[in-house]
């Protein structure tokens, strides 16, 4: 049995990425870039140099870890690609004269830190000197049991350093946590003189939505700065809203880190509000990433795919995400107009039902389940009616943030709906980390499940759970609740949402390093980047996208396919991505060790 393992790089030098760095990976280019030749004269000579490695690389002398091999094809492919003339012209951005400068030492102070890592890793990878390959295990001559049994130990020392990560990450199934939100729960009943079953009514979570800082703070310590940000979001009108379920899953100790995914979740940050209030009057045309505009057949309809559309029949929540996608159409908290009028609702589902491909309807908003259960049932027949359906899809994050609305009268309206062999609904969900995680929304879980309602989780990757193992140990926790993982969202190229992004290259390290390694049913979402106007695009192969530049500030820019690209003749999409240095920077600060992450460099 022969077999290598990929494990952590060793410490690397203090880093520093000044371009003597980079240049000390490459010193037989310099000569090259600092000739007297023309641009178009190295760009040739630099494309056959990187060929000829990657021809040595298929033929080559010396016996290297079959995985270094294969890094080396990918940088190589890399590298051709973002030397190519057709990619600096589309990305706006010429690689080349940059690099041509650093070598003259001329000024080029526009060339961030961040866009000399990428290119420093890229020639590493080029030259074998990854690091990632350097415990290599031996050939060995082990067979049957033996060999079976080396193989398990090996598994054995994968999943417990999974685990250890896992263990780092406190949730809310826990029983300390657990005990603590019953704590936190008798201290907002008393700040507002009510009892548990006020508390278990979603109509009383839906009237004390905390709507402004003052009246979070009744609920849950504020520091200065979230303060500060509610207030101006609230003084700007720039929706802000939480429920007191969701409030009393916040830690009470100022100095507790475990529920900075929660806060994150709704407490918006100043680069957002500042960005908010600078498209307050073009926020539609700012911030609808998805252009939406463009793929609305008819008021409340979004069409993106053959077989399935999105209807909006209230477009409000009762808590706001602060990246949320429909955020330059959601106006405001439980909106007193967020629901949509009956003639252009009827118009909606009666285009519906003169579009025989629609299979399948998604109502979503906003969140579709704030509406009376009266309201649900109307609609949700008037799309039973229609011959074609065969199934409806509700969007919703109430089980994470109001999980007293569902109610068993709801469970069983839903459920009536069902007609096994003809109709199926569904809830798709929305839980962002374990820690939002909580015995009340299980139980709704399962009423759902008992009536023969599928549960699925979409989750948003942010950089608020996207610690090594973070994601996984919510897969874990969400199939344990009886939802199934269904999409990983890289997020969008929205700038107000900065804050929140995450570079494409360590979602698919996610998928491949840490997702991978739970059993089938606990990974079965899929990693895709919404493509605007097309839709999703799955990221897990480069059959989806290709990595066309590095800019200067170190973000890369990606040329995505579209999904229908071998069936339709679209454009493609050109996205930029977050600096993989500036994340990493970030995860340092937040108190993760920036070399756990280092194979984030190889993936593309
Ligand atoms: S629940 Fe969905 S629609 Fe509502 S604010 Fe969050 S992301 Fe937006």
């Amino acid at each position: 049995m022969s077999a290598t393992i990929a494990t952590q790089a060793p410490a690397r030098e203090a880093t520093e990425w000044t371009p003597e760095k980079l240049f000390r990976e490459i010193p037989s280019w310099m000569e090259l870039l600092k000739s007297d030749q023309s641009d178009e004269e190295v760009r040739h000579e630099l494309l056959t140099r990187i060929h000829t490695i990657q021809v040595e690389h298929e033929f080559p002398e010396q016996w290297y870890s079959d995985l270094e091999e294969i890094t080396v094809r990918d940088c190589a492919r890399s590298l051709r690609a973002i030397f190519k003339l057709r990619n600096e012209r589309r990305a706006g951005f010429e690689l080349l004269p940059a690099l041509r400068d650093l070598a003259k030492g001329n000024e080029r102070s526009d060339l961030s830190p961040a866009f000399i890592a990428d290119l420093v890793h890229l020639f590493r990878g080029l030259q074998r000197q990854t690091g990632l390959y350097e415990h290599v295990i031996a050939e060995s001559d082990l067979e049957g049991r033996e060999a079976a049994l080396a193989r398990s130990e090996q598994l054995d020392e994968v999943w417990e350093r999974a685990t250890a990560f896992m263990s780092r990450y406190k949730h809310g199934l826990m029983p300390e946590v657990i005990e603590k939100r019953e704590s936190n729960r008798t201290g907002i009943l008393e700040a507002f003189s009510a009892t548990l079953e006020d508390w278990n009514s979603a109509r009383w979570q839906f009237r004390h939505v905390a709507r402004t800082a003052e009246q979070l703070e009744a609920m849950t310590p504020l520091t200065p700065d979230e303060r500060e940000c509610i207030r101006f979001a609230t003084a700007n009108r720039i929706p802000f809203g939480v429920t007191p379920f969701y409030a009393s899953l916040m830690d009470v100790e100022p100095e507790s880190t475990d529920d900075r995914a929660i806060r994150a979740q709704v407490i918006p940050p100043a680069n957002y509000l500042d960005e908010m209030v600078a498209h307050r009057d073009d926020r539609e045309w700012a911030f609808d990433f998805m252009l939406e505009r463009d793929t609305s057949p008819i008021d409340l309809i979004t069409r993106r795919y053959p077989a399935i559309v999105i209807l909006k029949p209230y477009n409000s929540c009762p808590q706001i995400c602060v990246y949320c996608q429909r955020n330059w159409e959601i106006e405001e908290c439980l909106a007193p107009h967020a629901m949509a009028d009956p003639e252009s609702l009827s118009r909606a589902i009666e285009w519906i039902r003169e579009h025989p491909a629609i299979r399948e309807v998604l109502v979503t908003g906003g969140d579709p389940l704030v509406m009376s259960d009266r309201r649900i049932r109307d609609i949700l027949q008037k799309l039973a009616d229609i011959d074609h359906i065969e199934r409806i899809r509700i969007g919703t994050r109430l089980p994470v943030t109001a999980p007293m609305r569902i109610t068993h009268s709801l469970v069983n309206m839903l459920a009536r709906f069902v007609i096994p062999g003809r109709r199926e609904i569904c809830v798709v969900t929305h839980v962002e980390h374990p820690y939002e995680v909580n015995p009340d929304m299980v139980a709704a879980v399962h009423r759902l499940r008992l009536a023969g309602i599928s549960v699925y989780n979409q989750l948003v990757y942010t950089f608020y759970n996207s610690r090594r193992f973070e994601a996984a140990l919510l897969r874990r926790l969400l199939r344990l609740s009886l939802i199934d993982p269904y999409y990983t969202f890289g997020t969008k190229g929205k700038a107000e949402t900065r804050n929140y992004r995450v570079p494409m290259a360590r979602i698919v390290q996610e998928s491949k390093e840490e997702a991978r390694l739970l059993p089938g049913l606990a990974r079965t979402d899929e990693a895709v980047y919404n493509v605007p106007r097309l839709g999703k695009n799955y990221i897990r192969a480069w059959q989806h996208r290709d990595l066309i530049a590095i800019l200067s500030d170190g973000s890369r820019l990606y040329e995505f396919h579209p999904w229908e690209k071998k069936l339709l003749n679209q454009q493609t999409y050109f996205g930029t991505d977050t600096p993989i240095l500036d994340y990493l920077e970030r995860l340092r600060e937040i108190g993760e060790d920036p070399k756990e992450y280092e194979s984030i460099w190889y993936y593309y």
